[in-house]
């Protein structure tokens, strides 16, 4: 764990659906002794509140409203992270097959962006965090002190998702590849904040390393950040 002086800077983790990111920023998040923020989850739990509530993606009054109210807490828990939307442990539901097929739509929303964005800066405003999402880097934190952007080819990243899901779900790792295809379009071609690779990231393709090996990799980087700081 490195000592409190040491943690004051912030790392950005972006990339596609799949590529590994909250696997990999939770352990370099643990490895550092800093806090880990999954902005994914963020955006998952406000399209589980609007589809509980009947509200589509294509109805910016309403969800812009829904999102202002709602509180969501992320929190270290046994499986990784625990995220409660207005006190409600919502960590499984959150990653439902339904969630999962809209969430783009809703993330495209600008009233969710704002609102969401917003709340993770303050999350972030004391340094020592590893956050990972689509627009860390390009827009949320654009002075974070380390920007990463991890990638793979989209069969390696639908095999992870395949095995990881296998048995739980009925979808063939051919609809899955379709399906990642599909959130990553989305996600790279919504006009506001898209998942873009910083000029300033570094990039890591994860196609043939180990999760190890990436963590590894990215807490080097971030010792060799804060020797360059000192
Ligand atoms: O990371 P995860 O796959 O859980 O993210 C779910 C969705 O949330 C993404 O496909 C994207 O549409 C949205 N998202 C986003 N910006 C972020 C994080 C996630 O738009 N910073």
């Amino acid at each position: 764990m490195m000592d409190e002086g040491s943690s004051r800077m912030n790392i950005a983790i972006d990339g596609p659906a799949g590529a590994g990111k909250s696997t990999v920023a939770r352990q370099v998040a643990e490895q550092l002794g800093f806090v880990y923020i999954d902005t994914g989850a963020m955006y998952r739990a406000v399209t589980l509140a609007a589809q509980r509530a009947g509200i589509k993606a294509d109805e910016p009054g309403r969800l812009g409203e829904l999102t202002h109210s709602l509180r969501i807490e992320l929190e270290p828990g046994e499986l990784g992270q625990t995220v409660k939307l207005n006190g409600e442990d919502v960590t499984s539901l959150i990653r439902s097959r339904e969630v999962t097929l809209h969430v783009s739509s809703y993330a495209a929303d600008e009233s969710v962006r704002t609102v969401l964005a917003a709340m993770q800066r303050q999350l972030a405003a004391r340094k020592g965090i590893v956050m990972d999402g689509r627009d860390i880097g390009s827009h949320v934190l654009p002075n974070a002190e380390l920007k990463v952007f991890l990638t793979a080819s989209v069969k390696e990243r639908a095999l992870r998702r395949y095995r990881e899901i296998q048995g739980s779900q009925d979808i063939s790792l051919d609809q899955l590849e379709k399906e990642i295809a599909e959130r990553d379009r989305s996600d790279e071609q919504r006009e506001i904040s898209p998942l873009i690779c910083a000029s300033d990231a570094v990039v890591l393709d994860s196609t043939g390393m180990t999760i190890n090996e990436v963590v590894h990799a990215i807490v080097n980087l971030s010792r060799t950040k804060l020797a360059e700081a000192k």
